[in-house]
Parts: structure tokens; sequence; C-alpha cells
């Protein structure tokens, strides 16, 4: 039987992130993965800010296009907040986790693509892992520390269904497109998301630029009632919206449709670990709510986890309590707020009210912009209220003075 120091399941960008980490430490460690290749579950958009690439040390290779300005388009505007720098990539997920997966690699650990977690077992102070290869008989082998990186599957930190805690489901569905060079450039080097209840109600959709000519475009549904529309269409409906009504699309070819469901546990309720059993990225809901946003928070989890596995592996940690503690001290304020301004942007505004709220971040420069959709710098949106507000009385006392003006004539 095979012994590891840790077994991570699931090679998406939280496991291969935990596994690197750990196998350039010097542990002895296996990454497992259901899917035979990593084109098979290619399902995330993948837009991210530079800091992704630099904080993980990621090559270019796995960069589909970088992006440098923000475009907001509700119902009825158009708010663009240009830089003349990179802000970040648009990433291939693909390669993102066989590069990870590679590192692994590369640094003695093994990887097993193809190979679905069945069970786990506590005997004698051992854990044995049972993997099927697909159409193979199972394989067991042991660990001392066993990663549950399945993301919304969460198929080892739960022994029965009745644990988990109730979560929020939002869906995305995304369309690689091959477009003309003509449609391509207009949506180069920027990130188009689209709001109200014309492009998505109960969500938000969105053209991102991949290598040229394709482009990504997707839409994302929180699946809930909305307080004032009662009927909406599927996902594809919009999306086809944006290829045929806002690109106005003519020959284009769709490479890919991909997609999949989050798992979201508001207030961060989920179990974070277990004995010798600790769940990372989506399996603890990383995802940030406002913008779908899991890459990067994913990644970061996992290399806290990795430090907090390295002291329970050294014996100077006896549980994952910390793991935990750390978590929520870095991660759950701001995951509250994003999930309160997002359900009340999602389900229950009116476009007028979304107008509003975009018009509202005209004034703000593209960083600050930045820093509230990717650093839930929330305290920014107030310099923004204000400004907008004085705009409006300014625009106010110009319409009443030329109003007096009149009169006096
Ligand atoms: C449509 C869509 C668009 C998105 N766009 C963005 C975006 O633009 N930017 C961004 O940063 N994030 C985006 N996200 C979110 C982001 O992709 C996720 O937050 C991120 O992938 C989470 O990483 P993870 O490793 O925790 O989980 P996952 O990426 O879900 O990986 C889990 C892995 O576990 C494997 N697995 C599951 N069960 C088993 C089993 N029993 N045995 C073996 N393996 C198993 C799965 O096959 C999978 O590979 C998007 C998500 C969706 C759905």
């Amino acid at each position: 039987m095979r012994n590891f120091d840790v077994v991570v399941v699931g090679a998406g960008p939280a496991g291969g992130q935990c596994a690197r980490w750990l196998a350039k430490s010097g542990y002895h460690v296996l990454l497992v993965e259901q899917h035979e290749t990593f084109e098979k579950n290619d399902f995330s958009s993948a837009a991210t800010p530079l800091e992704t690439l630099e904080k993980f040390d990621l090559p270019e290779d796995v960069v589909g296009s970088f992006w440098q300005n923000l475009v907001i388009v509700t119902t009825n505007l158009t708010r663009n907040w240009d830089s003349p720098q990179t802000l970040g990539a648009v990433l291939n997920f693909a390669k993102l986790r066989k590069f990870l997966a590679d590192e692994v690699k590369s640094c003695g650990g093994d990887v097993w693509l193809g190979y679905r977690y069945m069970k786990y077992a506590q005997k004698q102070g051992e854990t044995l892992v049972e993997l099927k290869p697909r159409g193979g008989e199972p394989i067991t082998v042991t660990t001392q520390v066993l990663v549950d990186a399945t993301g919304p599957a969460r198929a080892l930190i739960y022994r029965k269904e009745s644990e988990k805690p109730a979560f929020l489901k939002p869906s995305g569905i995304e369309y690689l497109i091959e477009v003309s060079d003509n449609d391509y450039e207009k949506y180069a080097n920027s990130l188009w998301f689209f709001l109200g209840h014309k492009w998505m109600p109960k969500g938000y959709s969105w053209i991102f630029p991949m290598e040229k000519p394709q482009l990504k475009v997707g839409a994302a549904s929180y699946r809930l009632d909305h307080k004032l529309i009662k009927q909406t269409e599927s996902i594809r409906y919009y999306i086809d919206l944006l290829i045929h009504e806002y690109i106005q699309a003519k020959d284009y070819k769709i490479i890919d449709i991909h997609g999949s469901t989050l798992h979201y546990s508001s207030g961060l309720q989920d179990i974070y670990y277990r004995d010798n059993i600790i769940a990372i990225g989506d399996a603890v809901s990383m995802v940030n709510l406002l913008g779908g946003e899991g890459i990067r928070h994913a990644m970061h989890c996992a290399e806290i986890a990795g430090k907090h596995i390295q002291k329970y592996l050294k014996g100077e940690s006896a549980s994952f309590q910390d793991y935990q503690k750390e978590i929520y001290q870095k991660f759950s304020r701001s995951w509250n707020l994003s999930e309160k301004i997002g359900m009340k942007r999602y389900l229950i505004e009116s476009d007028q009210k979304i107008d509003e709220g975009v018009s509202y971040l005209a004034p703000l420069e593209t960083q600050e912009m930045m820093d509230i959709l990717f650093y839930y710098k929330f305290e920014k949106l107030s310099k923004s209220l204000i400004v907008y507000l004085m705009r409006k009385i300014r625009s106010w006392w110009k319409v009443k003075g030329q109003g007096q003006m009149t009169k006096d004539k």
C-alpha cells in the first residue's frame, strides 16, 4: 500500500495550489482528480487581478489575455474605467490547473488523474483512502492528512447530507466563441460586466477577452425569487442576447460551452476540519458572491491551509482550529458585506436603482473601482456617493439659476 504525508482530493485551483505548496515544502503529496484531463471541466471564466500571477508565481502561458479597463453596462447606461497599465488577466483555467499539477510532479509529488475519491476510514491510527480509477478496481492509500478540495461537491468533509448547512446555489454558463477580428478588438483589453433586468435579472452577465479572436460570453443567475421580477428566461437566453444584440456578432463559432453551480454557505457556516481532514477553497465557500471571483481566494486559502498542515505534521498543533480562525479573520467580514450587496443588487433592486448605483461609481478612479470589485474596500463607495450627490446638487442649482434668469428677463 502506498503511504503519503498528505492526500489532496480535487485538482482545482485550491487543491493544485495546496499540493504544490506542500510538495515544495518537502512533503510526500498525492493530488487526485476525478477527470482524466484538465480540459474536461474547464468551467471557469477565470478573470483575475494581476496580483494572482505575482502572488502565486504563475507563468504567462496560463494567461488567455490581459485586461486594463473595466466596463459596466446596465439596461440604460454604460460606464468605463480605463487604465494605462495592465490590471489583470483572463486565465486559461485548464492550463492553470495543469501547471499547478505539473509543479506538484516536478517537486516529487504524485498526480493521479481519472481517479475518483470513494471513501476513507480511520484504522489503528492510520487514514485509509479509497480511490477508484475509471473502469478499474479501487486502490487504497494511507495518509497522515486528507484534504477536501472537491469544491461544491464537498465529497469528504461531510459524513451525511444532513450535516450540510443551507447553500446559496448560483449557476453560471459560459460560451467560448470565436468572432471576427473587428468584433474581437472592441472587447479586447477590457472586462465587460452587464447588470440590470434586460441583460441578466437575478444575476449578471459578462464578456471577457481570451486569446485573439476568442471571447468568453457568460451569465450567472442566483436562482432565487426576485422582489420585482416574476418571470425570467433561461441563462442561455441571456448569453444569446449578448452575442446577438450587444456584440451583434454575425460570423461567430462556438468553441465550447461550459458552466457549473456554486454552493456557497451564507455566513461561512461550513465545516472546516474534522480530525485530520481539512477542507479548502470552494469546499469552504471561498468564492466571493459579489462578482463570483474564486480562484485567487481558493489559492490563498490553500496556502493558509498548507501552513497549518505543516504545523500539524511537525506535531506543533493537534487540530486545525487555528486554520478556521485565520480564514474567518481574513474573509468573513468582506464576504458577508459582499453577499449583502450582491443579493440586494441581483434580487431586490429595480433597473432605476441599478442605474443609480452605477452612476454613483462614475466619479471613481479606476484603481478605486479595482479596490471595490476585487479588494472589497466598500468604504470607497461613500466617496463616490458624496461626489455623485454634489454633482446632482450643482446641476440642480444650475438649472434653478437658469430658470431664475429667464424669469428676470
Ligand atoms: C461559470 C463560472 C465562472 C466563474 N468565473 C470566475 C472568474 O472569472 N474568476 C474567478 O476567480 N473565479 C471564477 N469562478 C469561480 C472559480 O472558478 C471557483 O471559485 C474555483 O474554481 C474554486 O476552486 P476549487 O479548487 O476550490 O474548486 P473547483 O475548481 O471546483 O475544483 C474541485 C475539483 O475537485 C474535483 N472533484 C470533485 N469531486 C471529486 C471526487 N469525488 N474525486 C476526485 N476529484 C473530485 C473536481 O472535478 C474539480 O476538479 C467561476 C465559477 C463559475 C461556475
